[in-house]
């Protein structure tokens, strides 16, 4: 038998990234199909505690390998722990989320193991026995449905696609402390410093509200327009390339090809024209506000709720809309 379905757990700032805890309990719904094992990889240092709460989210075990050359992250060392560790249990299946860290960590392992990774996916589910994996393709026009023929089967799913199931307080994992084996090859980066950006806002691709300007914000200094609206909602600004090329934004916010994946409930783009591109990025969100001036513009063939109008009206009053909704509770 195998040792079942395994994710690998991101954590920031001593917490588990959503995305884990999606993929976590999605590995927990697999594993219940297969009457297989659910377990989690944590990697770090000084996670003990973190580790013990997996079990919440539907881990059976989890791999913790706690040491300090571990603390921050570096593709070296963490491949080697992560390849390690799969080769010495053999896991059917290994899931991390799609974010900067499994978009790097996930091919290399992928390489190292000699199998497969299906990247960005929206979809798994079990013919038989086998996982099979739907991700979209060509920028979002299509899906593709995959399986894999090596093993283990390695993938990266979407944020905010799976959820996260109820945690269950009374379930404790069995928490086996791995051996970290690291020579001079693993070590060839190291951290020197981590530079933290602060915001009060959830992290984009974390978010279930955002709120996106394009071309049509007309500068930078339009945007506290959207921020407002975002803080209202309690969610992310984002952006479209155009307003990121133009140096109104940081690139960190861009979404699409070639910024973010994002998936919220809620996603509203202001002044965004809806290239292909941009789609690429959002188009998996639950719901789609489009607010433009021009009613032939793309956006609005994907968005649920299309106005027509001029953002610079139209933004401060659903921000205001928004505000006396809250405050009536
Ligand atoms: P525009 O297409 O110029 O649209 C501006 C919109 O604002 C128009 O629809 C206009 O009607 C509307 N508007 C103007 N004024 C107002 C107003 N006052 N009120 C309301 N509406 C108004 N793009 C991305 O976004 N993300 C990516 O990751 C990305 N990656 C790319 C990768 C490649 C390889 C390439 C070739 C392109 C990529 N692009 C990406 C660029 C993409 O093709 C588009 O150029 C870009 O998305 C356009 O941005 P926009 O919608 O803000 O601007």
């Amino acid at each position: 038998m195998s040792d079942g379905i395994w994710v690998i757990v991101e954590v920031t700032d001593q917490k588990p990234k959503k995305v884990s805890l999606e993929a976590l309990s999605l590995a927990r719904r697999i594993a219940n199909q297969l009457g297989e094992p659910a377990a989690a990889v944590v990697l770090g240092s000084g996670l003990g505690e973190i580790a013990a709460e997996l079990g919440m989210y539907g881990a059976d075990r989890v791999y913790l390998a706690d040491d300090e050359r571990l603390a921050s992250y570096t593709t070296p060392a963490h491949t080697r722990v992560a390849a390690d560790l799969v080769r010495s249990r053999g896991p059917r299946l290994v899931l991390a989320g799609y974010t900067v860290l499994g978009r790097d960590l996930m091919p290399r392992l992928a390489a190292r193991l000699g199998t497969g990774l299906f990247t960005d996916c929206t979809g798994l589910e079990l013919d038989g026995r086998e996982p099979v994996f739907t991700r979209p393709v060509y920028a979002g026009k299509a899906f593709s449905r995959g399986a894999a023929t090596g093993s283990p089967a390695l993938a990266t799913i979407r944020p905010n696609v799976f959820g996260v199931q109820a945690p269950d307080a009374g379930r404790t994992p069995e928490v086996e402390t791995v051996t970290v084996e690291l020579g001079p090859d693993d070590l060839t980066q190291v951290i020197r410093e981590v530079v933290r950006q602060v915001s009060a806002r959830p992290e984009l691709t974390e978010a279930d509200v955002i709120v996106s300007g394009g071309r049509g914000m007309k500068g930078p200094e339009n945007f506290p327009l959207l921020e407002a609206l975002a803080d209202a909602l309690g969610g992310a600004v984002g952006a479209s390339r155009a307003a990121v090329d133009a140096g109104w934004i940081e690139q960190r916010f861009q979404v699409g090809q070639t910024g973010k994946t994002v998936s919220p409930v809620l996603y509203i783009a202001a002044g965004i024209s809806g290239a292909i591109q941009h789609l690429a990025g959002m188009g998996s969100s639950k719901c789609i506000v489009a607010v433009n001036k021009d009613p032939e513009a793309n956006i609005f063939k994907v968005a649920d709720y299309g106005i027509v109008g001029d953002l610079f009206a139209v933004v401060p009053e659903l921000t205001i809309a928004v505000r006396e909704l809250k405050a009536q509770g």
